[in-house]
């Protein structure tokens, strides 16, 4: 115990403590700035009403990781504006969760950003009820076509900086969907990873196209 102690120490001795392992030094987090600082508008004119389908439990969250997904829907219609009318209107029922819906905090296309649930409060997104649900901040870039997916990475990339500056979450933090582990409520069955988002994984894994989207929410903070 104290020998791990010491060796934290250390680490932060040496600012980044890059160890053996070649693990990158994290990004300093600038303060706090409006949406419009960073070219950023968000729309919250189809919030999940209080008290109401995904937000009938209303459970608080302090929001220390932001879970990026994709939505994997092609239809031309499946942009920003429709995910967000579907859960304003509770039509994203789910029978394997505690909820018995499906939520998560933004949709993301490649002009606009809707946000659906207030980021203090926690989504049914990412692993039923386990951390990732109950601690971080789900982001879903839609994948319709025509839209491009350049201008919505873009756009996830300032409003993670944005969530990540307001809320001092460290780029570490930011991990895409694949990162937890599911657990599904209804029946305990372990349905592992998702390969998700999967357009930024490589072989179902964090790779350099993640590395890569990381990159781009650096220029912002
Ligand atoms: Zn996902």
């Amino acid at each position: 115990m104290i020998k791990k102690t010491f060796l934290v120490s250390l680490c932060a001795l040496f600012l980044g403590c890059g160890g053996p392992s070649g693990v990158a030094p994290q990004p300093r987090i600038g303060k706090p700035v409006s949406p419009e600082e960073l070219n950023l508008s968000i729309n919250t004119s189809l919030m999940v009403p209080v008290g109401q389908f995904a937000r009938k439990r209303g459970d608080r969250m302090n929001p220390k990781y932001i879970t990026i997904h994709s939505t994997q829907n092609p239809h031309a219609s499946a942009n920003a504006r429709m995910h967000a009318t579907a859960l304003r209107f509770g039509r994203l029922k789910s029978r394997n969760n505690s909820l018995g819906y499906m939520s998560w905090h933004y949709s993301v296309d490649a002009t606009t950003t809707y946000q659906s649930l207030p980021d203090t409060e926690q989504g049914q997104h990412a692993d039923y009820d386990g951390q990732g649900n109950r601690s971080s901040i789900g982001i879903e870039m839609c994948e319709n076509k025509g839209n491009s997916l350049e201008a919505t990475m873009e756009q996830t990339a300032r409003l993670s900086a944005y969530l990540m500056r307001k809320y001092r979450i460290p780029l570490s933090n930011i991990v895409p969907h694949q990162h937890w582990r599911r657990i599904r409520y209804s029946d305990n069955k372990d349905l592992g990873h998702k390969n998700c988002p999967h357009f930024l994984m490589t072989d179902g894994k964090p790779g350099p196209k993640w590395e890569a989207f990381k990159n781009r929410i650096k220029k912002y903070l």
